[in-house]
């Protein structure tokens, strides 16, 4: 058993005083307020639910920084992809199993327990399966055991290059998959879950409205009796334009009229909405997955924030392009980008309160929700997927308690995470993931080998 004991926590119902945690088999099992700390105690400062990061593409971090350069006339989301998919031609198992887990040890010093890896990378460059068809879901998950971090596992469903059934370019013949293959990659990834701690899982992806069509996203959500389902939806107003016309219907007045989405679905972007698809994806009790840094990064717009919250909607995070971790700068982008589009502060809260413990607070239950992981608040019986923050940090030692999270999600840098547990691991200890400098050495080993190869 592991005890943690807190100066201060933020439990399910609001702030508690020397708090003594205990921890079985990656669960709570107890808690005890205003108590002593004992020997053998593992003391922290300000103890907090730890956030799910519920999408990313971890190969991607690799290319952070290369696409920055404006062509005349030619940059934007689309060239951008270009990029990723000359890129990803180069990566070998190897070395997708090297960035992912660096990109796993920087989200846990960032502060989420947990990561929904949207994996679309299944073949050889030349689109030949691999011996084994999951290969590269087992380099992902041997970089999940390795960093100990809460992994939910994504397989993407990616058969087409645009809505209409177009057939895969050359860029994407590593994606792609029919129906029955798909499934058959998904068993043998389930079956490998064994290799992993029993708070992991596997769920589904249908890549985009785009990627897959009526009939074969009908009979993929049909085969998933249980588990997380993500889909990419509404990112860009082009791809709005295109599902208007191939199927009849904006993506999310579609997806709510023709699929059975409900609590354990991710709808990742979701950015171009109208006022009556926001409140119907609110109603749906599906999530919002929202990678607010990643879409300023791509140009995407910024999410219908106020709409959604007041209907009642589910939001989390995710650092989807990896081209910046840090969970701080996430939720402040979202707020940013609110602010800067309605030219009015604080727009993430639904009447009173403080914008910092809203944003903290929804993507903490969100990001859990979406990942299927029984987390998201510090309660007896829920995964012990905590991270302890430093309050007598420089950017947050002037504030209360009550203002603590205004401070983490506006003024403070990531490096105030001192501890993070994921189910009860505890992997970042005094701010270093406790494997760092053994994956880093691992990822610059693979970086310097992939560009000996450009
Ligand atoms: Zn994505």
């Amino acid at each position: 058993m592991t005890v943690i004991f807190a100066k201060r926590a933020y439990l399910a119902a609001g702030w508690a005083e020397n708090l003594r945690l205990e921890i079985k088999n990656g669960r709570i099992t107890r808690l005890t307020p205003d108590a002593v700390a004992q020997l053998g105690d593992t003391c922290v400062d300000t103890l907090l639910p730890a956030l799910a990061n519920l999408h990313s593409h971890a190969f991607q971090r690799a290319m952070a920084g290369m696409t920055e350069y404006r062509q005349a006339g030619r940059d934007s989301f689309w060239t951008w992809r270009d990029l990723m998919y000359r890129f990803t031609a180069r990566l070998n198992p190897v070395h997708i199993q090297a960035i992912a887990a660096q990109v796993y040890v920087e989200m846990q010093e960032a502060g989420y327990a947990s990561v929904g890896e949207f994996h679309y990378l299944h073949h050889q460059p030349n689109g030949q399966p691999y011996d084994r068809l999951c290969e590269l879901s087992d380099r992902i998950m041997a970089a999940a055991a390795e960093t100990g971090i809460g992994l939910s596992h994504l397989p993407v469903l990616y058969s087409y290059a645009g809505v209409g059934e177009k057939p895969l370019e050359a860029g994407q013949r590593r994606f792609g998959n029919d129906v029955d293959r798909f499934c058959e990659l998904v068993a043998q990834a389930r079956g490998a879950l064994g290799n992993l701690p029993d708070d992991c899982r596997v769920g589904i992806a249908p890549h985009s409205l785009r990627a897959t069509c009526p009939r074969d996203l009908a009979q993929v959500v049909a085969s998933q009796s249980s588990g997380p389902i993500h889909i990419h939806i509404a990112e860009q107003p082009r791809e709005v334009e295109e599902v208007q016309a191939g199927l009849g219907a904006r993506p999310v007045e579609w997806l709510l009229d023709n699929a059975p989405v409900e609590s354990n679905w991710c709808l990742i972007h979701a950015t171009h909405m109208t006022d009556e698809e926001t409140c119907a994806m609110a109603r749906s009790k599906a999530v919002a997955g929202l990678c607010p840094v990643t879409e300023a990064n791509l140009g995407d717009g910024p999410f219908n924030g106020p709409v959604y919250l007041n209907a009642g909607g589910a939001f989390g995070v995710g650092s989807d392009s990896n081209v910046l971790i840090s969970m701080t700068e996430e939720l402040r982008t979202l707020e940013y980008s609110q602010r800067l589009r309605d030219l009015s502060r604080n727009v993430m809260v639904v009447g009173e309160g403080s914008a910092g413990q809203t944003l903290y607070r929804g993507a903490a239950i969100g990001g859990a929700q979406a990942l299927g992981r029984n987390a998201g608040q510090i309660t007896e019986g829920m995964l012990a997927d905590l991270v302890a923050i430093d309050s007598q940090a420089p950017a947050l030692c002037a504030l209360q308690p009550h203002q603590l999270l205004d401070g983490l999600v506006f003024a403070a840098k990531d490096n105030v995470v001192t501890d993070l547990w994921s189910a009860g691991r505890h992997q970042v200890q005094n701010g270093h993931h406790v494997l760092r400098d053994k994956v880093t050495r691992n990822y610059k080993g693979a970086i310097s080998e992939l560009l000996a190869e450009l």
